[in-house]
C-alpha cells in the first residue's frame, strides 16, 4: 500500500493572450477547472500505476472539497483519512499565456490544517511506502516522516516546490526525488553534480528528474545510473513530475528493484507529457506496453 500525504486543490486554469501587469485587466480566451495539488495528483498517478493508495490530507466542507473527494474515489484512491475542516478547500489560479509562460496564485486553505500527526490514530501509517511533497505545513511533513520511519515504512519525499527544508527532514527520508531546478535550489549550488552530491549525503537514494533527458539516481551520493525516456512527442509537461513520483511510489510498494522502479517511473512521466493538463497520468497497462516496446 502507498500512503500519499499532501495537498489537494481545485485549480482554475485560465488561458490568456498575455499575463496581466499590475493594475491591468486582461480578458481570458479559455477557462477550465480541474483537480490539482501535488499530493492529490501523485495519489491519482500512483493508483493509475497499479498501486493500492490512500490519500491523507484535508479539504473544506464545500463543493470543491466534495469534487476532490469524488475525483480521488473515482480513481480508486482511499479517502477515509482525508479530514473535513472548516477552512475552504485549497485552490489555485493558473494563468497561462500564448507562449506557455504561466503565473500561479495558490490559496492553501484546508491544506494548512493537516495536523502534524493526522487523525490521532496511526492507522494511516499501515503502508509500505509514504510519499510526501512540500505543500503541507513543514512541521507536519517532518513529524510524519519520522513516525513512518520509526514504523519501518519506506519514506519518499518529493522536495517540491523547492523551499527551505525543516531541520532533520532528510535524515528521515529513504528516497528523495527532485527535478534539476529543485536539486540546485535546495543544495544552493549552480552545478548539478555538486548539488546532487550535497543533497545525497544524508539520503540513501536521490533521484533527479531531467525532463526530456529522463532521470538519474545516486546511491549514497554516488551516481548509480541514468535512465533516458522513450521518445514521445510532448505536448504538455504539466504534471510530469507528479506522475513520475506516483508511479515510482506504486512500483516501490510492489517490491520491484530500484532500477526497474526508475525505468517504470521515467516511462510513466514521459507518457504523461502526451496529454494536456495536470490530470495526465497513464494507466498501468499503457506503461507496461510502452516498457515492452
Ligand atoms: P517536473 O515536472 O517536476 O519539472 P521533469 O520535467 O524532470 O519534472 O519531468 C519528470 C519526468 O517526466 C522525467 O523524468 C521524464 O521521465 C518525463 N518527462 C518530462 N518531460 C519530458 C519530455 N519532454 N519528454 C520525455 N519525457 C519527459
Amino acid at each position: 500500500t502507498v500512503t500519499v500525504l499532501g495537498s489537494a486543490n481545485l485549480d482554475q486554469i485560465v488561458h490568456t493572450t498575455r499575463l496581466p501587469a499590475p493594475g491591468e485587466t486582461v480578458s481570458t480566451t479559455a477557462t477550465r477547472q480541474g483537480p490539482g495539488g501535488k499530493g492529490l495528483n501523485q495519489a491519482v498517478a500512483a493508483a493509475r500505476a497499479g498501486g493500492t493508495v490512500a490519500f491523507v490530507g484535508a479539504v473544506g466542507r464545500d463543493p470543491a472539497g466534495d469534487a476532490l473527494l469524488a475525483h480521488l474515489r473515482g480513481n480508486d484512491v482511499r479517502t477515509q483519512h482525508v479530514a473535513l475542516v472548516d477552512e475552504p478547500t485549497g485552490s489555485a489560479i493558473v494563468m497561462v499565456d500564448d507562449t506557455g509562460e504561466n503565473a500561479i496564485l495558490v490559496t492553501g486553505g484546508a491544506n494548512g490544517s493537516v495536523a502534524p500527526l493526522p487523525h490521532g490514530s496511526d492507522e494511516w501509517l499501515d503502508c509500505a511506502v509514504l510519499l510526501m511533497q512540500l505543500e503541507l505545513p513543514p512541521a507536519t511533513v517532518l513529524r510524519c516522516a519520522r513516525a513512518a520511519r520509526a514504523r519501518g515504512v519506506l519514506v519518499v519525499l518529493n522536495a517540491a516546490p523547492a523551499g527551505p527544508l525543516p531541520d532533520g527532514l532528510l535524515d528521515a527520508v529513504d528516497v528523495l526525488v527532485v527535478n534539476e531546478h529543485e536539486c540546485r535550489a535546495l543544495a544552493g549550488s549552480a552545478s548539478l553534480d555538486d548539488a546532487a552530491s550535497r543533497l545525497a549525503s544524508p539520503v540513501p537514494t536521490l533521484v533527479v528528474t531531467q525532463g526530456a533527458r529522463g532521470a538519474r539516481w545516486y546511491d549514497r551520493g554516488h551516481l548509480a545510473g541514468t535512465i533516458p525516456p522513450p521518445s514521445v512527442s510532448a505536448v504538455d509537461t504539466t504534471g510530469a513530475g507528479d506522475t513520475f513520483c506516483g508511479a515510482l511510489a506504486a512500483c516501490l510498494a510492489a517490491g520491484s528493484p530500484l532500477d526497474e522502479v526508475l525505468r517504470f517511473a521515467v516511462v510513466a512521466g514521459a507518457l504523461s507529457t502526451q496529454v494536456h493538463g495536470a490530470d495526465s497520468a497513464p494507466r498501468l497497462d499503457v506503461v507496461q506496453e510502452a516498457l515492452a516496446r
